[in-house]
C-alpha cells in the first residue's frame, strides 16, 4: 500500500528495523512489508474531555496525570495535528511510526487552563470539538475570545454540533426526512459559526456522545465531513472516515498502562457490507455482527472480542468472521473491542470496535 520505503526508513527505530530486516528469515517479504506498511499507515486518536479534578470523574483527568500521558507521548511517540493525520491517510501518504493526535471534545474552559500549559511546553498540537451556541454562554465554556486566542497560537476548533443534542432523537411526528434535514442544518450552522469567528471550517464532526447511524454518518460523508466517534481503535488509509474511532483516555481510560497497548495499537481491517446495525430499537433483538478480515498480519485464531467483561468466540468461515452477543442491548451505548497481536510487529495488536445505541422505551438517549 505505502511504497515510500527509503524515505521513511529513518522513522523506524533501529531495533525494529533491525528486527524487520534481519530477524525475520521465517517470515515471508510480503508479511515484513504488510508491517512496515502497517507502521506508516496508522494513527491514534485520544480523546479528553476535562483535565481538572473538580469535574465530573467519567470524563475528567487531573492535570498531574494529563502530564503523565504527554510525558509519554514524547518519549515514545509523534504527536501530530488530527487535520495533518486525517491528510495523510486519506492520500495514503506515511505517517511517523506511532503516530498520535489530540483531541478534546465539549470546548471547557479547563482545557485552557491546565491542559494547555503543559501542551504548549511539549509543543503538541491539538484540536477542541466545540458546540458553538453554547461558548461563552454555558457555565465552564471558554469563551469566543479565549478561542480565537487558542486558534491564532495553532489550536484547533472543529464542529461537535450548535448545542450538544443527541442526534438519534425523533421529535414527536418527526419522519426520517425531517429528522435528517434538522440535524443538518444543525451541524451547517455550527460549522458556519465556526468558520465566521475563526476564518476556517475543517469540516471534522464529532457526534455527540459518540451517537450515530448508518444514515447520519452516510449522509455527512456525503456532505463532505469526516465524523468522529468515541469508539476505541487506531485509524488507518482503510478506516470509515464517516466514523474514525478513537481512544477515550480519562476516567477509568486515564491508566497508563492499559493506554500504553491502545497506543501501540494498529487499525485491524475488517470489511463490512455497510449495512451492519448501529442504532437498534428499544425491543431489540442480540445483534449479530459480520466482517472479513483482510490483514495478512494477523492470525484468525488469535483474534479476541470482547463484550461487557466477557469474551465473545467469533466464528470464522475462510475470512468471514461472525459474532453473535447472546442477550438482547439495554438502553445506552454498547460497544465490541476485537483485538488480535501483529505477526511481525513485535507487542503490538491490531483493534477494531463496534458501538451500538439503544433508546430508552420511551424513545430518549442516555447521557
Ligand atoms: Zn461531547
Amino acid at each position: 500500500m505505502l511504497r515510500q520505503f527509503t524515505s521513511t526508513l529513518f522513522l523506524l527505530s533501529s531495533s525494529l528495523l533491525s528486527f524487520l530486516v534481519y530477524g525475520q528469515t521465517a517470515t515471508s517479504n510480503s508479511q515484513a512489508n504488510t508491517a512496515l506498511d502497517a507502521m506508516q499507515d496508522n494513527g491514534v486518536i485520544l480523546l479528553y474531555h476535562h483535565v481538572s479534578t473538580e469535574t465530573p470523574a467519567s470524563t475528567s483527568i487531573s492535570p498531574e496525570q494529563f502530564r503523565v500521558h504527554m510525558q509519554h507521548l514524547a518519549d515514545n511517540h509523534t504527536v501530530i495535528s488530527l487535520s495533518n493525520m486525517v491528510k495523510a491517510l486519506r492520500k495514503g501518504e506515511s505517517l511517523p511510526d506511532k503516530a498520535v493526535a489530540i483531541t478534546f471534545d465539549d470546548g471547557f474552559a479547563n482545557i485552557l487552563e491546565n491542559a494547555d500549559p503543559i501542551l504548549k511546553s511539549f509543543e503538541f498540537q491539538y484540536t477542541v470539538f466545540i458546540n458553538p451556541d453554547q461558548i461563552g454562554k454555558r457555565k465552564n465554556q471558554l469563551s469566543w475570545e479565549q478561542v480565537k486566542a487558542m486558534s491564532r497560537e495553532g489550536v484547533d476548533f472543529a464542529n461537535h454540533t450548535l448545542s450538544h443534542h443527541h442526534m438519534l432523537t425523533r421529535q414527536p411526528d418527526e419522519s426520517e426526512q425531517q429528522w435528517l434535514a434538522r440535524n443538518t442544518m444543525d451541524v451547517m450552522d455550527a460549522e458556519q459559526k465556526i468558520k465566521k469567528e475563526l476564518g476556517y471550517s475543517l469540516r471534522f464532526l464529532a457526534y455527540p456522545y459518540g451517537e450515530f447511524n448508518q444514515r447520519l454518518k452516510q449522509h455527512f460523508s456525503e456532505l463532505g465531513y469526516i465524523g468522529f466517534g468515541q469508539h476505541s481503535g487506531a485509524i488507518a488509509s482503510y478506516s470509515d472516515f464517516s466514523a474514525l474511532p478513537r481512544f477515550p483516555a480519562a476516567g477509568i481510560y486515564a491508566n497508563l498502562n492499559s493506554l500504553k497497548t491502545k497506543l501501540n495499537s494498529l487499525a485491524l481491517k475488517l470489511v463490512a457490507d455497510g449495512s451492519q446495525a448501529l442504532e437498534l430499537p428499544y425491543d431489540n433483538s442480540p445483534p449479530q455482527l459480520a466482517f472479513t478480515q483482510q490483514t495478512d498480519d494477523t492470525r484468525n485464531t488469535q483474534l479476541q472480542c470482547f463484550f461487557n467483561n466477557s469474551v465473545m468466540k467469533p466464528e470464522w468461515e475462510g475470512e468471514q468472521m461472525t459474532i453473535t452477543i447472546p442477550d438482547k442491548l439495554k438502553p445506552g451505548r454498547h460497544r465490541i473491542n476485537c483485538t488480535s497481536p501483529s505477526k511481525n510487529l513485535r507487542g503490538r495488536y491490531y483493534w477494531f470496535s463496534h458501538p451500538w445505541f439503544v433508546p430508552t422505551q420511551e424513545g430518549t438517549w442516555l447521557d
